[in-house]
């Protein structure tokens, strides 16, 4: 076989509207500021990753991930796209943390070298093409109104299940938020909620316990991420199931959690793992611990989502599937990729590598830079 090597990157910035402001306990956001990464390999075939940085939570913008997405870039032109263990590696050596910037070029890797198969990058991570994937919808941090008003739309939309975001202070509010959605959509639709950092120790104590009767699937980052201790007094008193987001980026951080029975289930993104490489090693952590897991993003176009759902049908102890930030966005750039069916089941083409790719008049509207 002749050798194949990385000839050229392409770094995108790009920018989207959502339909409307995303709230949650952090603050609002406005636009999607993705960013694309091409990697190109000297068979003429290319692979497409794509990052959503999120400054509250990743400390990386979108200007810091075309930036050090150059030094990248240069580091792996010339090298064998296949070595993608060796490439993450280097990637970590080179800057610590950056996860979101590392994810863009995971993905477009895992896309590349799953092409150059000839398979759909779900067979490449030998995933089960029969699993069952549907999407919760989610709701945002507003007033109590405005967000039963949401959940009932979903509802009506055929969601099975509602995500809704709450984290505010003190927690009374969000137990009227919940009590509220819960007796406007009835008890024939699950709901999981979302704090994202929102409460301390004892607002969630609160919070939690007054919501037992609710039947809320789990409680996504309930306190300052990081705050190990005191999530782990709550994962012991708490009658809703706590799942770590934030607080677990990598494997690294699943292994301490678990050391601590801090979370009972993870919550686990790409763009938080550093890719597909790193995100296998969280779920297989989950696994040997008996954990269920669930499948998140940031606000992600349905190319990185297409990514995420190869990912997602190769664990079997991925059972919750949060797949809605495409739609949130104001505009589809993606041809391929994942299709939403009946029921918001979610579906990847048998194409090889994610089957998702950009319009490419979409991408003439940005800036371009190419590494060679
Ligand atoms: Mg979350």
């Amino acid at each position: 076989m002749r050798k194949i090597s990385i000839d050229r990157i392409e770094i995108i910035p790009i920018q989207i509207r959502l339909n409307e402001p995303f709230v949650i306990s952090k603050g609002a956001l406005t636009h999607a500021r993705n960013t694309i990464i091409k990697i190109w390999c000297t068979e003429g075939i290319y692979g497409t990753g794509e990052c959503c940085p999120y400054r509250s939570i990743h400390g990386e913008t979108q200007t810091g991930t075309v930036a050090f997405a150059r030094d990248l870039a240069k580091a792996l032109i010339g090298e064998n796209p296949f070595e993608i263990h060796r490439h993450v590696a280097l990637m970590d050596r080179m800057i610590v943390g950056n996860a979101s910037v590392k994810c863009a070029f995971d993905m477009a890797l895992y896309d590349l070298v799953s092409k150059l198969y000839g398979i759909p990058l779900y067979q490449y991570l030998q995933g089960d093409r029969t699993k069952k994937i549907f999407t919760d919808n989610t709701v945002g941090l507003l007033c109590v109104e405005d967000m039963v008003e949401r959940a009932v739309k979903f509802k009506e939309m055929g969601f099975p299940v509602l995500k809704v975001k709450l984290g505010e202070r003190p927690s009374t509010k969000d137990i009227q938020r919940m009590e509220a959605i819960r007796l406007a959509v009835g008890d024939d639709i699950d709901l999981r909620i979302d704090a994202n950092q929102g409460w301390n120790y004892h607002e969630a104590k609160a919070a939690l316990t007054a919501m037992s009767h609710l039947r809320i699937q789990h409680c996504e980052e309930p306190i300052r991420a990081g705050n190990i201790t005191d999530q782990a007094r709550l994962n012991r008193i708490s009658p809703i199931p706590i799942m770590a987001d934030e607080t677990v980026f990598n494997h690294k951080d699943a292994m301490e959690v678990i050391q601590m029975h801090a979370a009972d289930m993870f919550n686990i993104k790409l763009g938080k793992s550093g890719g597909i490489c790193n995100a296998m090693k969280v779920a297989a952590i989950a696994q040997a611990a008996d954990m269920y897991c669930q499948v998140g993003s940031f606000s992600e176009c349905r190319l990185g989502i297409s990514a995420l759902v190869h990912f997602d049908m190769a664990w079997d102890n991925i059972i919750y599937h949060d797949l809605d930030s495409p739609l949130m966005l104001s505009e589809d750039p993606v041809i391929g990729g994942l299709e939403y069916g009946p029921g918001w089941e979610v579906t990847v083409p048998d194409t090889p590598g994610h089957g998702a790719d950009f319009d490419k008049t979409f991408l003439k509207r940005f800036e371009r830079i190419e590494i060679d």
